[in-house]
């Protein structure tokens, strides 16, 4: 039978087959053998063991579309980044970081400032100016005065979505407003977690209605964005497109070289300098292969 892993547990993986319900599955050691994680989202093939306690063994996993080591989850749409306009003040080299790792797993990112009711015009309009040129979708909502809820459901709408960001910016409020009534055909998932088995950190598929999904994931405050080489990097700062082979060097990394049109970019502000300043930190940390 083949199903999607909605949320694991302690050893313990809960497999949603369409029409049947959900499942109850713990991996075979053959993918401890394999070195292979089983991970929210992944579609796998299970061997029902008992059909009326619905209990069964994950037996294979499905080839992935994308995978995320930090929030861990597989095939996933898009991600949602969320970061509060104030409250606690976004960290924009954190928020970069997000923007770094979508793109190198080519995942679209859609970013999402709430907390928008208690943030000021100019910063608004400071972040909108910021991020004009990062690639990705802009919303500013606001959980607490319900606010571009229905712009965020269009975003999501058809999609997995996961969402990420650190604590505090409104993830959960946001996740409730946006989580549909109908449950995943069964409430067997909450009497299964309710029988005693509990973490606090895991990984969540929520319905927000038939074919669209938000995966909830465990908040966190670094990220490290090191496994990669330097050079690599400048593909993931989409504003530096337009300027791509007009430095005077081939292979211009856009740091000390001379005569760099991303640099000029910067100086005429046609690329935002937080921007630059986030990518100057980032290669620093990628030639010294420091930890954030
Ligand atoms: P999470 O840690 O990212 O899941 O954040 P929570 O949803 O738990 O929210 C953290 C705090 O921010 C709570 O006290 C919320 O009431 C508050 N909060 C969430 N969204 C908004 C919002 O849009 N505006 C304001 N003013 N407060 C909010
Ligand atoms: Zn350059």
């Amino acid at each position: 039978m083949q199903g999607k892993i909605i949320k694991g547990i302690a050893g313990f993986y809960y497999v949603h087959v369409a029409g049947s319900g959900i499942y109850e599955c713990k991996a075979k050691g053959i993918f401890r053998k394999e070195n292979k994680k089983p991970l929210v989202g992944d579609n796998v093939e299970i061997d029902v063991l008992d059909e009326k306690d619905m209990e069964g063994s994950l037996v294979r996993i499905l080839p992935r579309k994308n995978e995320l080591i930090r929030p861990a989850v597989a095939n996933v749409d898009q991600a949602l980044v969320v970061f509060a306009a104030a409250k606690p003040d976004p960290h924009l080299n954190l928020l970069d970081r997000f923007l770094v790792m979508m793109e190198r797993k080519e995942i679209p990112a859609v970013l999402c400032f709430n907390k928008k009711d208690i943030a000021d015009g100019p910063r608004i309009a400071d972040l909108e100016d910021i991020y004009r040129g990062c690639g990705c979708r802009i919303i500013f909502t606001s959980a607490e005065k319900k606010e571009n809820i229905r712009q965020l459901k269009e975003i999501l709408e058809g999609k997995t979505t996961t969402v990420a960001g650190p604590s505090g910016v409104g993830k959960s409020s946001l996740i409730n407003l946006l989580q549909s009534e109908i449950q995943m055909e069964t409430g067997s998932i909450s009497e299964k977690i309710a029988r005693g088995r509990h973490t606090t950190r895991h990984s969540e598929f929520i319905a927000i209605d038939e074919n669209s999904y938000i995966m909830d994931t465990p908040g966190f405050s670094s990220l490290y964005t090191n496994d990669f080489e330097k050079e690599e990097l400048k593909h993931y700062f989409p504003e530096f497109f337009p300027y791509e082979g007009q430095c005077r060097y081939n292979g211009c990394d856009h740091v000390h070289e001379p005569d760099c049109a991303v640099k000029a970019a910067v100086d005429a502000g046609e690329i935002h300098r937080a921007r630059y300043d986030s990518y100057l930190d980032m290669y620093e940390e990628l030639k010294e292969k420091r930890r954030y």
